[in-house]
Parts: C-alpha cells; structure tokens; sequence
C-alpha cells in the first residue's frame, strides 16, 4: 500500500485525514524524526502514513482569555519565548523555555508534541505546576479537556487514541511568584524543578514529572546523592 501523507492547513483537514486513514501525526518532528519509524512499526505502531500538522496556522496562537492563558497546540516554542502576554502573565513559562534546547530546536518543537513527547520536558514541567488543561479532538471533532497530569501514564507514555490530536493549552493566570530550575550531570541526568506559590512540580526522576509540595516526598528511597541535589533544587526554587 502507498504511503499516505497529508498536509494540514486546517483544524478540519486534521479530522477528516483521522477519520479515513490511520496516521502518524508528526508537528516540528523533533522527537518523532529522530526516534521513531511509525511506517515500518520497528519502534512501536505501523501506520499508513504522516499528518504533518505543522502549517495548521489556526492552531498557532497564544492570547489572553480573561485569567487563562490559552496556546494554540501548533505554537512553537520560540512563539512562547516572543509572546508579550505569555511574558507578563506566565513568565514561569517563559523561563522553562529559555532552559529548552537551542534556537534550531524552539523554532521547531511545538507546544502540542512536546506536552504529547516530553513527560519529563522543561515545559511540560512548568505548564504542569500551572495546572494547565489540555483540549484535545478527534476525527469527528468531538472535544474533551484532560487535565496535564493524566495525559500520560505512570510510564510517561500518552493516553490519546490515534484518532485524537491535542487542540489547545489552557493555562490559569497563577497568583504569586514562580521558579523553574534544571539540573544535569552524568550521575543524575537531568532534572527540572518549578514552584508557584507552594505547588512545586519535579521531573527527571520517573516516568513523568509529578507535583509535590515538600523535598522529602520525592527523596524518598532515591540514592543519597540524587536527594541530596533534589534538596538543593528545592531551597533554589524557594530563594
Ligand atoms: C536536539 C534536541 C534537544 C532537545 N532538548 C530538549 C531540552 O533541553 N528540554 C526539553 O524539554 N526537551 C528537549 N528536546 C525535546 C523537544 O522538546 C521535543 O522533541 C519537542 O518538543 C517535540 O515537539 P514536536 O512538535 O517536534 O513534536 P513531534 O516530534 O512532531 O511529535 C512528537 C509526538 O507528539 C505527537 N504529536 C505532535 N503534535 C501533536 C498534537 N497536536 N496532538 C497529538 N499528538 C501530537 C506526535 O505524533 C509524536 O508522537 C530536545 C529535542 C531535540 C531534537
């Protein structure tokens, strides 16, 4: 059978592509490019083909709705680092993408791919301590919200059906302060850590990142050193 590739202008070119063949989606393909190969099933599930959802400039977009920020699923990362109301609304967010790869990579990577890619990811972190909510659609345009904790599974991996595509991120205006701080090195790996208020969100220590409200629900049973960095991420965040 050919291999089917589409090209996604619209919200409903994305519905109608689902609901006849079995596709890959594939937005900045920053994560999908280099790790998988959705054609052949070698890494997972074989598909009949792409939608790349990239052009999909009515999912790109960023404005404030009352308190809720709301991201377009297609808005990529540098679109988060030049959005003035992102900056002065949600500059946790701001921070997280300064942490995330280079120039190359946040032109590409979407919002939407990496909340799907990256249970531990720098923004995911920060959108997760914000408590943000996820619209999500599927091929008959039927909508659901998911709140960004259950996105993914105790593994990290995404609970969305194929036929499912992420739509929007929205993202309360939070009260009082925030930090987000990340760690790497070769015993640890990296690890990223947000505060707002008394919400602090950790990732980099399990399948996905999780929230937490003191250092010693997270240190629990890790090696010494490990908890020993946690605990110094934690006073960071608080300073
Ligand atoms: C060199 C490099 C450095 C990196 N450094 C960092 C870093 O420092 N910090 C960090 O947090 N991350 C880092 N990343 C990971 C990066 O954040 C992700 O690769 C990126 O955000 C994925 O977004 P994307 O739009 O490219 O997704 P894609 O690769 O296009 O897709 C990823 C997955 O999401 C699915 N998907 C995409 N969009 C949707 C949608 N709208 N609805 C449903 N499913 C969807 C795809 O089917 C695929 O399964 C790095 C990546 C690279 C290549």
């Amino acid at each position: 059978m050919n291999t089917v590739c589409v090209r996604a202008e619209k919200i409903t070119d994305i519905a109608s592509a689902l609901s006849r063949h079995y596709l890959k989606i594939i937005a900045g393909g920053c994560t999908i490019v280099p790790i998988t190969d959705p054609l052949t099933g070698k890494y997972g599930k074989k598909y009949d083909g792409f939608i790349d959802i990239s052009g999909c400039r009515e999912l790109d977009y960023q404005f404030l709705d009352g308190n809720i920020i709301r991201i377009g699923a297609t808005t990529p990362v540098s679109g988060i680092l030049n959005s003035a109301v992102i900056r002065t609304h949600a500059p946790l967010l701001i921070e997280s993408c300064l942490k995330l790869a280079g120039t190359q990579v946040r032109n590409r990577a979407t919002t939407g791919g990496h909340v799907v890619s990256q249970p531990n990811g720098d923004l995911f972190n920060a959108l997760l301590c914000m408590d943000a909510l996820v619209s999500v659609k599927n091929y008959s345009l039927h909508s659901r919200t998911v709140n960004i904790n259950d996105i993914h599974n105790a593994n990290g991996e995404p609970v969305l059906s194929d036929d499912e595509f992420v739509c929007e991120l929205a993202i309360p205006i939070q009260k009082g302060d925030g930090k987000f701080i990340k760690f790497r090195n070769k015993s640890c790996g990296t690890i990223n850590m947000s505060r707002v208020s008394s919400r602090y969100c950790i990732g980099g220590i399990s399948g996905k990142a999780r929230i937490f409200s003191k250092a010693g629900e997270v240190t629990k049973g890790l090696p010494a050193f490990k908890a020993h960095i946690i605990k110094m991420m934690y006073q960071d965040v608080n300073a």
